[in-house]
């Protein structure tokens, strides 16, 4: 893991503001990463990825989400492409495709549609079966990766359940539409992804398809949590690191910012933040190797605190750098519109109170 870390401080270098600010991640950073396993090192050695545990692949995570929100998220998307093919996919469609993972390909995750988001029992993307051949058809948006991935796994809907299909970038009725303008992780590739009566081979419906929607659903959620939760983790830790430093450095009234109380208090909400996420998430992911029976509500309550944290914690460096630390190029300047993002996805703080809130009336 250490070793990871080295090699990808290396590639990113201090160039992460560049990438933020041109809206694009160098594609030759992405296949080295990708060749290398390191953009899912959860991919089992059998299917020649790194096999890392989830503590260890979090805590590179973190490295990364530390450097640069955007390819902390396409990792996101990678590893949850991964994660859903490993869990869902037939035996075939694991040796076909997870190997591909990890030598240089990549991948993206779509569910979202315009009028589904929160509520993603209302897609209305749809696959029919006809012979031979399946019929995919529908719009889906935010698709974070989509315009790096060589192929997409779409969630959609197959008669009364549901199904993922894999979709190859390149298939005929396949466009991908970057979205020019987010807030923030701004190289990660966001896109809306359109469908139009795209005919695939049947083998490209994972596991043969007709699965519960919220099955399907949940698996992919789950990796892409503790992935968000464990970036979260990074991005305290670059935000705690530029508060500390400018704390101590500059100076006002004739003492260091941090003999200031008011501002000590940042430093130390940032500090309390950082290790309240960093021990949610290292809990979840013991209960994630374990495959512990309350995983579900670890991963949930280790985005939910990791994405607040982030947020206000991002928002508490800008506080402590002031104008020094309110530009485009600045490290708390990026971590502030990105962390925001991290209240939104994978369940947003609104989804996971309520799924935290069910967990725990259903213990009564
Ligand atoms: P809405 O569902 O319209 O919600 C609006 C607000 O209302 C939110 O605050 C929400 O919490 C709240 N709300 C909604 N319902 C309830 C309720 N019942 N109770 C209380 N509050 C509620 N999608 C993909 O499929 N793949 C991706 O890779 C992907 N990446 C993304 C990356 C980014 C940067 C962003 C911004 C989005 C991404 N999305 C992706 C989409 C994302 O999953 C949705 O934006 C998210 O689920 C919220 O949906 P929405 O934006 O439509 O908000």
């Amino acid at each position: 893991v250490a070793l990871a870390g080295a090699t990808v401080t290396e590639l990113v270098g201090d160039r992460a503001d560049d990438w933020d600010l041109a809206g694009e991640l160098p594609r030759d950073v992405l296949r080295k990463l990708a060749e290398a396993g390191l953009l899912a090192a959860q991919i089992p050695a059998r299917y020649g990825g790194p096999g890392w545990n989830s503590t260890d692949s979090g805590e590179f995570t973190a490295e990364v989400g530390s450097l640069c929100g955007s390819l902390r998220s396409v990792m996101t998307a990678q590893g949850m492409a991964a994660w859903t093919i490993e869990r869902l996919g037939d035996p075939a469609q694991a040796t076909r495709l997870l190997p591909r993972l990890v030598s240089g390909d990549t991948a993206a995750v779509a569910f979202s549609e315009e009028q589904a988001g929160s509520d993603l029992s209302a897609m209305t993307t749809s696959v029919t079966v006809d012979g031979s051949a399946l019929t995919l058809t529908g719009r889906k948006t935010w698709v974070t990766a989509a315009c790096y991935a060589d192929f997409l796994l779409v969630v959609a809907r197959m008669g009364a359940e549901g199904a993922v299909v894999v979709v190859p970038r390149t298939a005929p009725g396949v466009q991908v539409h970057r979205i020019g303008d987010p807030l923030g992780c701004r190289a990660a590739g966001h896109a809306h992804v359109w469908l139009d009566e795209v005919r695939l081979p049947l083998d490209h419906l994972l596991g043969g398809g007709r699965q519960p929607l919220p099955l399907l659903v949940t698996t992919a959620l789950a990796y892409g949590r503790m992935s968000v939760a464990w970036g979260c983790v990074g991005m305290l830790r670059a935000c705690l690191a530029a508060a500390v430093e400018h704390a101590g450095s500059r100076r006002q009234f004739g003492r260091p910012l941090g003999d200031h109380q008011l501002v000590a208090r940042h430093v130390a909400d940032l500090w309390a933040g950082e290790q309240i996420a960093t021990r949610a998430c290292e809990h979840a992911s013991r209960c994630w190797d374990a495959d512990a029976d309350d995983l579900g509500a670890a991963v949930v309550l280790a985005k939910y605190v990791s994405a607040q944290h982030a947020a206000a914690g991002a928002a508490a460096a800008v506080q402590v750098l002031a104008s020094a630390g309110t530009r485009d190029g600045h490290v708390v300047a990026r971590a502030y519109r990105d962390a925001k993002l991290m209240e939104i996805i994978e369940g947003s703080s609104e989804m996971c109170q309520l799924m935290l809130a069910g967990h725990a009336l259903s213990r009564r």
